[in-house]
C-alpha cells in the first residue's frame, strides 16, 4: 500500500526560479491529495508526474502563495475535459476565497465542491482519515492537516492456527477476516491466532505556523512531520511577529511530537538551505529539506523508515516510485 508523498513547491513567501511557492501532493494507493496550491502548481505538475488528477485539494489557509495555483489549475482540468468530482476542503472563510475566484473559473463543467474543516474535524476515506487540527498563523485561520492511517491487523500466525488443529485454506482466510472457526479441539478464535493490532502510518502538514503544541499532539509518533521553517535562529523575532516557525523551532516541535522524519519548507530564499539543514539536524538528526520535485516514500512502520528521493518525480510517472515502496 503505497503512501508517497511529492513535494511540488518547496519554497517561501515569494517563488523563486528554483522553488515553486506551497504545494504537496500525497498518493495514497488511488487517493491523490493535494496539500496547498500556490502559483503555478499546474505548471510543476506538467514537469514532473503530468498534470495529476487530484481528487481533493486541502488548503492550510488563503495567503497567496498557498492559494494562487487554484484558478489556473481548475481550468486546465476543464479545458482537458475533465468529468472527476473534485472536493476542495479548507478553514473558515473559503467561501469568500471561492467568491472571489468566481469570476476566473466561469462555468467549470466537472463537479466541484468545497468542505470547511474547523479544528478536529475529519475527511473519512476507506482506511484512513484527514484530520484538520488549528494551528498558530498570526491570527488567520490556518489549518493544519494530519493523514492517520486505520490500524491494521495483527500478523497471522499459521503455526499456531495448524496447532490449533485449524485446516489450511480458507479457514485460514476466515480467521485473518477476523471471524471464528472450528479446529481440532472446538472453536478458534482470531485472537488465539493473530498479533496484537498493528499502527497505520500518520503524516501531517502543518502549513505556515509558530511552534504550536496543537502540532506536537497531531504528529504524536507520526512517520513523516512537514513543517513551516522560514526562518533562522538569528531571525527568530521576525518568524514570531509574521505567524511563522524558525528551523530551530521546527526541529524541537519534531523532538517533541517523536517523529520519524522532519521535512523542512517553507524556507525564505535568503538562506543557503544546507546551513539550515545542519542547524535542524543538530537537534533532531532525521531532518531533510526537500527540494521541488523529491519525494519521499513512507513504509510501513515494521518495515523501515521514510526515505528521501531526490527528483523522484521526474523519473517515475503517475507518483508511484519504481523503488524504496513497501508492496
Ligand atoms: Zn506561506
Ligand atoms: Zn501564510
Amino acid at each position: 500500500m503505497d503512501l508517497t508523498v511529492t513535494f511540488l513547491g518547496t519554497g517561501g513567501s515569494a517563488p523563486s526560479a528554483r522553488r515553486s511557492t506551497a504545494s504537496v501532493l500525497i498518493a495514497r494507493a488511488g487517493v491523490r491529495m493535494l496539500f496547498d496550491c500556490g502559483e503555478g502548481t499546474q505548471r510543476q505538475m506538467q514537469r514532473s508526474l503530468g498534470l495529476v488528477q487530484v481528487d481533493e485539494i486541502y488548503l492550510t489557509h488563503f495567503h497567496t502563495d498557498h492559494v494562487l495555483g487554484i484558478p489556473g489549475l481548475l481550468k486546465t482540468y476543464d479545458l482537458t475535459d475533465r468529468e472527476a468530482p473534485l472536493m476542495i476542503y479548507g478553514p473558515p472563510g473559503l467561501e469568500q476565497l471561492f467568491a472571489a475566484f468566481k469570476p476566473f473559473l466561469g462555468r467549470l463543467h466537472f463537479p466541484l465542491e468545497i468542505g470547511i474543516l474547523k479544528d478536529d474535524e475529519a475527511v473519512a476515506h476507506d482506511e484512513f482519515e484527514v484530520q484538520a487540527f488549528g494551528v498558530d498563523h498570526r491570527g488567520a485561520n490556518a489549518n493544519g492537516y494530519a493523514l492517520y492511517e486505520d490500524d491494521r491487523p495483527g500478523k497471522f500466525d499459521p503455526e499456531a492456527a495448524k496447532a490449533a488443529g485449524v485446516p489450511e485454506g480458507p479457514a485460514f482466510a476466515a480467521l485473518q477476516r477476523g471471524e471464528e472457526v472450528k479446529g481440532s479441539g472446538g472453536t478458534v478464535a482470531p485472537e488465539q491466532v493473530m498479533g496484537p493490532d498493528r499502527a497505520g502510518r500518520t503524516v501531517v502538514l502543518t502549513g505556515d505556523t509558530s511552534p504550536s503544541p496543537a502540532t506536537v499532539s497531531a504528529a504524536a509518533d507520526a512517520e513523516l512531520l512537514i513543517h513551516d521553517a522560514s526562518f533562522t535562529r538569528e531571525d527568530g523575532a521576525r518568524a514570531a511577529e509574521t505567524g511563522h516557525s524558525t528551523v530551530e523551532q521546527a526541529a524541537a516541535v519534531a523532538e517533541d511530537a517523536h517523529v520519524r522524519m522532519l521535512a523542512l519548507v517553507h524556507i525564505s530564499s535568503r538562506y543557503h538551505v544546507g546551513n539550515v539543514l545542519d542547524d535542524a539536524r543538530q537537534i533532531f538528526e532525521p531532518t531533510v529539506a526537500p527540494k521541488d520535485f523529491d519525494q519521499i516514500t513512507i513504509p510501513f512502520p515494521e518495515r523501515g523508515n521514510p526515505e528521501l528521493i531526490p527528483n523522484g518525480a521526474r523519473e517515475n510517472d503517475a507518483g508511484t516510485p519504481s523503488s524504496g515502496g513497501d508492496g
